[in-house]
């Protein structure tokens, strides 16, 4: 298959409209968001949701998100919708936040991979919205990355994973965010933080005192272990090169690196110039928002760094630093040193 590479900086419309069209056809389309680049195919047809676990090689049980570009949309997508989600709607809508609601019956089955909920989101990307608005289909999208690998926050992510795969690629904007979109589940007694983002907990809390935060958000499940949400079983974000997790104060995280050989360090820029062996910089200790936006990228480029291991310095878990600090562990494999 050619993959069309669809110019949305220069050529907005008819980006737009040849992405809207193919996806109207049963195609599948990486589009930016600002989160990470999404793998979009039509959330009411099952062979193209079909398509889209084939070109990332995405286990068959794990459910993707559903995508909206209003909030009148909701319906088509959840029935059964509690107060409570049109009040998280209001104050976190349009933006890096997910709901998971009972299923609405329109919804193709694959998207849920069999349950009875849908995750749904309304992104504040002008590209998707306009894509979802022009075509009139809701979209349902995962990370439009190899699964197992870090997400694409740059179109050249992409097309480095998934080219020849899918039908085209919305070539925008590097995603101004950066990790993939809080997920929330508010179909249990209480509602359940499923997957940590850009929405914080503090932030989720003024609408959902009662929020609960799910174990697999910060441990390993064991084998066998009953998963609230699928996406958090799998080994996920993770380069080639073997990756461990270092807690700990710059000082001692500075000797600790510097002691070790044939490897890399994945640093704060204020520990940078300390650093003597290889060493990339994600970002000032104090702004876990750049943390957030530089991860995926750091961790795509750990393998050309031609080391056999290498040491990343874990994020505080404050704020968005626990969607960061859940993603590195997991491109850690949970391994993890505490100095
Ligand atoms: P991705 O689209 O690759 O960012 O992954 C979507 C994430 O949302 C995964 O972690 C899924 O497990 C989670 N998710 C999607 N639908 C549901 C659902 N119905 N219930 C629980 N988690 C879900
Ligand atoms: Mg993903």
């Amino acid at each position: 298959m050619i993959t069309q590479k669809l110019d949305a900086i220069n050529d907005y419309a008819n980006a737009v409209n040849v992405a809207s069209e193919i996806l109207k056809s049963g195609g599948i389309v990486a589009v930016p968001t600002e989160t990470v680049y999404g793998l979009a195919a039509s959330a009411y047809s099952d062979d193209a949701i079909k398509s889209v676990f084939t070109a990332k090689g995405r286990p068959q049980d794990n459910p993707l998100i559903v995508h909206i570009a209003s909030i009148d949309m909701l319906n088509d997508i959840a029935c059964d919708i509690p107060d409570v989600a049109y009040e998280c709607a209001k104050a976190f809508w349009p933006g890096p936040f997910t709901m998971v609601l009972p299923k609405g019956d329109k919804i193709a089955d694959s998207v849920s991979a069999g349950l009875n909920t849908v995750a749904v989101r309304f992104p504040s990307d002008k590209t998707i919205c306009d894509i979802i608005l022009k075509s009139g289909l809701p979209l349902a999208a995962p990370s439009a990355n190899t699964s197992g690998r870090p997400s694409p926050t740059t179109a050249s992510h992409v097309i480095e994973d998934l080219d020849g795969k899918i039908d085209a690629v919305v070539c925008g904007n590097d995603s101004s965010v950066g990790v993939e979109s809080t997920v929330v589940s508010l179909v249990g007694e209480k509602p359940r933080l499923l997957r940590p983002g850009a929405v914080t907990p503090e932030q989720l809390r003024k609408i959902l005192p009662d929020l609960i935060i799910d174990d697999a958000v910060l441990k390993q499940l064991k084998e066998g272990e009953k998963v609230a949400s699928p996406g958090m079983k799998y080994k996920h974000y993770a380069p080639k090169t073997n990756a461990i997790l270092v807690e700990g104060c710059s000082n001692s995280f500075v000797r600790y690196v510097n002691q070790k050989t044939d490897c890399a360090a994945i640093c704060f820029e204020e520990e940078y110039y300390s650093i003597s062996v290889k060493k990339i910089s994600y970002g000032s200790k104090r702004n876990e928002s750049t943390l957030a936006k530089n991860v995926f990228a750091v961790l795509r480029d750990i393998d050309t760094l031609g080391v056999k291991e290498v040491y990343i310095h874990a994020p505080s878990k404050d704020g968005v630093g626990l969607a960061v600090y859940n993603r590195l562990i997991r491109a850690c494999g949970f391994n993890v040193v505490t100095l």
